[in-house]
């Protein structure tokens, strides 16, 4: 059987599968949904029909993040996870051969959909202090006559946040592009630009439940987007994408927005004292070990130890994500960071000092 030539050099997203007693390695939140939204839930599920297909239209869902986030309704569009509506998103507005544009330090999955629709994907590299190059991203797009460009802001894995000034320059600069923002960590930065979307018709901006929200389990991501944009979306996705179960939880969480900001804060006070804990590691070794400051719930992190310093976490239980030159560690429970921090501690000792 000869399969579709595209798929020889295809690489998969692969996520750290073993089992490690503190999990810093997929930007998680640490925390665990409390027992009201339990209860809740559980009163739901009692009551659902689970010989019924759910709400194709996410109705109930879509209302809840609307208030949530205010926007209309009719603006949002839900998918089984961000990651679906990357993979729609791509199949939707770009075709084979099409250009799209993203950055090498960004989230591997815009150039993982781009180059499954067998897209042309160009990754800028960032400058050499990990911000965005924006002119140079509009000249990308306008040369290449770019049919998308997608970016995370605040970046993972950089952490770095573009501010709404500079987004605004970015998106109005390139009126023939489709800007796919996602503000996956957005809810740790205070940079949003979803309060900007009406002036533009070339922009969808992106939110997920995976991060401050607590809810990576569930799988949920929404899409905001003009009205026009939020249709083709609806028309081309699978008509039950989301799940009934997946639906509910949503709603209830989106519910109360104090709550997620409570918790968000939690994880921001924890992110900072890893950060302090991570500045120590660096005088240690001098200067071999450079955390980024940035605005999310995790720190990205500069070393030549890489290998060394994933191999001895990981004997000691502990995951974090390598990359190259690179590590990102998620800010943990105040248990979690000081035994990662030893850890770190006993690995300086042996890689910088003797
Ligand atoms: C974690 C993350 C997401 C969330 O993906 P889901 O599929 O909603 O879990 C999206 N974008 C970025 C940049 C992320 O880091």
């Amino acid at each position: 059987m000869k399969f579709n030539p595209k798929l020889e050099n295809f690489k998969p997203y692969v996520p750290v599968t073993e089992n490690y007693k503190i999990r810093l390695d997929a930007n998680e939140s640490c925390f665990n949904v409390n027992r009201r939204f339990l209860s809740k839930f559980r009163k739901e599920i009692s009551r659902l029909d689970f010989n019924r297909y759910p709400d194709p239209t996410c109705a109930a869902l879509r209302e809840a993040f609307g208030k949530c986030f205010r926007v209309r309704p009719e603006q949002v569009v839900c998918g089984n996870g961000s990651d679906e509506l990357l993979n729609l998103i791509a199949e939707t507005f770009a075709s084979k051969g099409d250009r799209v544009v993203t950055f090498a330090q960004d989230f591997s999955m815009y150039a993982f959909y781009s180059r499954l629709m067998e897209c042309d994907v160009l990754e800028l590299e960032k400058r050499e202090d990990l911000t965005v190059d924006v002119e140079e991203a509009i000249s990308a797009c306008r040369e290449g006559n770019a049919r998308l460009l997608f970016l995370s802001n605040p970046c993972n894995p950089t952490s770095l946040v573009l501010d709404r000034k500079q987004v605004n320059k970015l998106v109005s600069s390139v009126p023939d592009t489709l800007v796919v923002l996602d503000e996956a960590y957005m809810d740790f930065s205070s940079e949003s630009y979803l309060g900007e979307l009406k002036k533009h018709d070339n922009l969808i901006v992106l939110k997920t439940l995976s991060k401050a929200f607590g809810m990576a389990a569930i799988r949920l991501g929404f899409a905001v987007t003009s009205t026009e944009i939020a249709g083709l979306l609806n028309t081309t996705r699978s008509p039950y994408n989301v799940n009934a179960l997946t639906q509910i939880a949503g709603r209830l969480a989106l519910s109360s927005r104090a709550a997620m900001e409570g918790r968000a804060e939690e994880l921001t006070d924890s992110k900072t004292d890893l950060f302090n804990g991570l500045k120590k590691i660096e005088e240690i070794s001098k200067g071999d070990f450079a955390p980024v400051d940035g605005e999310t719930n995790f720190v990205y992190v500069r070393t030549s130890k890489v290998r060394q310093i994933d191999a001895y976490l990981r004997k000691r239980g502990i995951s974090v994500r390598a990359f190259d030159g690179y590590l990102r560690i998620t800010a943990g429970t105040d248990e979690e960071n000081a035994e990662l921090l030893q850890c770190l501690d006993e690995a300086a000792g042996i890689l910088w000092i003797e």
